[in-house]
């Protein structure tokens, strides 16, 4: 629901407030039109908005109206009977021991980078240390997430399926040494709320991505969340998976396009097809950061690079990518081990994301500014 209050109307805010607090909900503040300000009432609404005509007469408010669309609570254009209200994007903060804090949708590229899964605190903490020195090389010490997933979901169940909580508490280590946040896979709803005791973010994987319990399990928990796509999936399924998550109250998600299956992918040329129009089609009807994942779309580390770099023209908030620390470890490996990319190789590339931003990026906004002024 959407409530449009003149700013400074402290004793209208807090009686909504309370409101909302009394059935479930949560309201967040935007600046509005004029001397107006903007009240987003999060998570499912039905009961809240029995209220709307007691609402609508208190002291100050001009508008108070019920969102239309299927997915009211991530949607940019917040349609009502009462307007149209265009919502500013999400900007999605994970601080980090290290005392910064990264911010995800707020206009510059962050760097999820790690194993696909901690395997030996030996290899790690040396990607984390890695990751700590690129940080510190370029100056994107708030821009650094590690990533791992202790808990693997796979395919053939005689795969090896990560170390569950012994992984975790390497990527704690991991954290406690270089300061870094980490993102870590969740798959059972029982277990979300322990693992959100260690992680500083969690993620649902592609073949978890309408698993419904677990969805709104994370959505009950207050952990940044890295929502998939799951890869037959419609977009529009994609964000009624993150309204599932919304919908419970924690609006902070962040979508990953890691690619579908298709027809083509049989070829073998890639392991998944990525859909780059998705992003953009994301970053345009949701308010939520949007990152890519170059690796599970490539399945190959020698198709990695081309699919991190051609996902920064669909204007990516950040990518995700799974690394390796040396060479020699590639035969150690026990789950993605064709397409980690040298952490020496991943340097360059965030070279590369960089001089994106600096030189190509202002242009290409140029371009869709002037498109979207059409
Ligand atoms: C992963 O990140 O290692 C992973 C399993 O990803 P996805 O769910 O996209 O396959
Ligand atoms: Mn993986």
């Amino acid at each position: 629901m959407i409530i449009e209050v003149e700013k400074g109307r402290r004793a209208t805010i807090t009686q909504i407030r309370e409101l909302a607090a009394r059935f479930g909900n949560r309201v967040e503040t935007t600046e509005g039109d004029g001397i107006y300000c903007t009240l987003h009432v999060i998570g499912d609404t039905r009961e809240f908005s029995t209220r709307e005509g007691f609402i609508r007469n208190l002291p100050g408010v001009r508008k108070a109206f019920r969102v239309e669309s299927d997915h009211k609570n991530i949607a940019r254009v917040a349609r009502g009977e009462g307007g149209v209200v265009r919502r500013p994007r999400r900007v999605v903060e994970v601080p980090g021991l290290d005392g910064k804090v990264r911010r995800i949708g707020a206009g510059r590229h962050v760097f999820f980078v790690g194993p696909d899964s901690p395997q030996t605190m030996a290899q790690t903490l040396a990607i984390a240390r890695a990751a700590r020195t690129i940080a510190e090389r370029y100056g994107i010490e708030d821009r650094v997430i590690l990533r791992g997933g202790a808990f693997k979901p796979r395919t053939r169940p005689t795969d090896w399926r990560g170390l569950g909580m012994k992984g975790i508490a390497m990527l704690d280590a991991a954290r406690e040494e270089t300061g870094i946040p980490y993102a870590t896979e969740v798959m059972d709803h029982n277990l979300a709320a322990e693992i959100a005791e260690h992680a500083d973010m969690l993620q649902i994987g592609t073949r978890n991505a309408q698993n419904f319990d677990l969805l709104e399990a994370v959505g009950r928990l207050a952990r940044p969340v890295i929502l998939k796509r799951g890869f037959g999936n419609e977009a529009s399924e994609w964000f009624y998976a993150a309204e599932y998550v919304a919908n419970q109250g924690n609006l902070d998600i962040v979508l990953c396009e890691r690619g579908m299956k298709t027809l083509f992918t049989k070829g073998g040329y890639c392991r998944n097809q990525p859909d780059f129009n998705a992003i953009t089609y994301a970053r345009r009807s949701t308010i939520l950061p949007v990152i890519f994942d170059p690796s599970h779309v490539a399945g190959d580390h020698r198709l990695v690079p081309e699919n991190l770099v051609a996902s920064l023209g669909h204007l990516v908030d950040g990518t995700i990518t799974e690394t390796l620390h040396d060479e020699s470890f590639r035969q150690e490996q026990l789950c993605d081990a064709r397409q980690a990319l040298l952490m020496d190789h991943y340097a360059t590339l965030v070279e590369a994301v960089l001089a994106f931003e600096e030189h190509v990026l202002p242009r290409l906004a140029q371009v869709l500014e002037a498109l979207d002024a059409l």
